[in-house]
C-alpha cells in the first residue's frame, strides 16, 4: 500500500480525511508541522496532505522547508485549507504544492484528485529511474555515473575520505561479438555486470555502464588494498563464470581492470583520476589481459601479475 502523510492539528479533521483514503492507502497522521516534518524525513510517502493553519508552523513554511530537503523534495504536497481565498491558494501554488483540497471535504473528490496525484508521482519516478539506468544489465548508466561521481567524489574531499576509482573492459570483446553474434555478446555484458554489482552493493559504492563493453565503478572509504582486493575478486569472479569465448583467443571470457585510490583534494577533479584508472586499464591490456593494474595513494603502481 502507497503511504500518505496527513499533517493536521485538528483531530477530527484529519480522522476524517483518513477515514476517506483508509480503505487505498497506508495512512499516518501527524498533528504537528514538526511531527510531520520530522515523519516525512524518515518515512517514504507518496503524497502529503498538508493543513495551512496549524499552531506550532504555519503549512506553507512546512512546505518551504519540505521542498529544501532532498528527500521530501520530490513528494507531491496537496495543501487543505478552509481559506478559501485565491490570494492563499496562488501562495501554496507558487510555493509547488501541486494542489488544493478545500473544507468541507466532498469525500469522492479528495479520492479523486489524491489518486491522480500519486499517479503522477509514481509515474515521474519510474521515469527518473529508467533515465539513470542502463537498460541492457540493469545497473547505472553513463548519465547517472556523470551526476553521482562528482556528488560522491566533493563528499569524499569534504570528508576527506579515500576514494577508488576504477575501469574495466572485456578482453578480446570484438572477437566475441564475431563468433557468437551480438546477442550472445549483449547477454555476456549483462552477466559481467551482474557479477560485478556483487560486490559493489554497499551504499559507498558504485558501478556504472560507461560505455559499451566498459564498465566505471568507485568506492568510497577504503584503503588501495581493499579497493584492489575487491576488483581481483571481481576480475576472478568473471573468469569463474566460465563463458567460453572463441578457443582461438581465450579459453574463458575475462575483463581487465584499471584504477586508483586517492584521498582527494578541492583542487583534485575526478575526471582526472578516471583518466588515471583509464590508463591503467590500458597497461593492464598491454600487460596480457584479465589483470587489475592499480594506483595506490602515495602513487605506487600495483600490478596484479
Ligand atoms: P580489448 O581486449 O582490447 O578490449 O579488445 P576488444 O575487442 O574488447 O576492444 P574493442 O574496443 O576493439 O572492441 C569492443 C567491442 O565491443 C566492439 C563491439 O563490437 C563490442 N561492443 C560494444 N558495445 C556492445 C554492446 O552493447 N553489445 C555487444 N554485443 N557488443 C558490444
Ligand atoms: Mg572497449
Ligand atoms: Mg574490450
Amino acid at each position: 500500500m502507497e503511504k500518505i502523510l496527513i499533517v493536521d492539528d485538528s483531530i477530527l479533521q484529519a480522522a476524517l480525511l483518513k477515514s476517506i483514503l483508509d480503505d487505498e492507502y497506508d495512512i499516518t497522521i501527524a498533528q504537528t508541522a514538526k511531527e510531520g516534518l520530522r515523519l516525512a524525513g524518515t518515512e517514504n510517502y507518496s503524497l502529503i496532505l498538508l493543513d495551512v493553519v496549524m499552531p506550532d508552523m504555519d503549512g506553507f513554511t512546512l512546505l518551504k522547508k519540505l521542498q529544501e530537503e532532498i528527500i521530501t523534495q520530490g513528494v507531491p504536497v496537496i495543501l487543505i485549507t478552509s481559506l478559501s481565498d485565491v490570494q492563499n491558494e496562488e501562495r501554496g501554488l507558487i510555493l509547488g504544492a501541486v494542489d488544493y483540497i478545500a473544507k468541507p471535504f466532498h469525500p469522492p473528490i479528495v479520492k479523486a484528485r489524491v489518486n491522480t496525484h500519486i499517479k503522477l508521482y509514481n509515474y515521474r519516478k519510474q521515469v527518473e529511474h529508467q533515465s539513470k539506468t542502463d537498460q541492457l544489465t540493469g545497473i547505472a548508466n553513463r548519465r547517472q555515473h556523470d551526476t553521482y561521481s562528482a556528488l560522491k567524489w566533493n563528499e569524499a574531499v569534504r570528508l576527506g575520505l579515500p576514494f577508488s576509482v576504477c575501469m574495466f573492459d572485456i578482453d578480446r570483446f570484438k572477437a566475441y561479438n564475431d563468433k557468437f553474434g551480438h546477442p550472445a555478446g549483449d547477454k555476456v555484458i549483462a552477466k559481467v555486470a551482474k557479477t560485478a554489482s556483487l560486490y559493489l552493493r554497499r551504499s559507498t559504492d558504485f558501478i556504472a555502464r560507461y560505455g559499451g563493453e566498459e564498465f566505471a565503478a568507485f568506492m568510497l572509504g577504503d584503503g588501495w588494498d581493499k579497493a584492489f582486493e575487491n576488483l581481483k575478486k571481481i576480475r576472478r569472479e568473471v573468469e569463474n563464470l566460465h563463458i567460453p569465448h572463441d578457443p582461438s583467443i581465450s579459453e574463458w571470457v575475462t575483463v581487465s581492470i584499471g584504477g586508483v585510490t586517492v584521498v582527494p583534494k578541492v583542487e583534485n577533479s575526478y575526471t582526472a583520476y578516471l583518466k588515471i584508472a583509464d590508463s591503467m586499464l590500458y597497461e593492464a591490456k598491454e600487460g596480457g589481459r584479465n589483470q587489475v593494474v592499480w594506483v595506490t595513494e602515495d602513487g605506487k603502481k600495483i600490478k596484479e601479475r
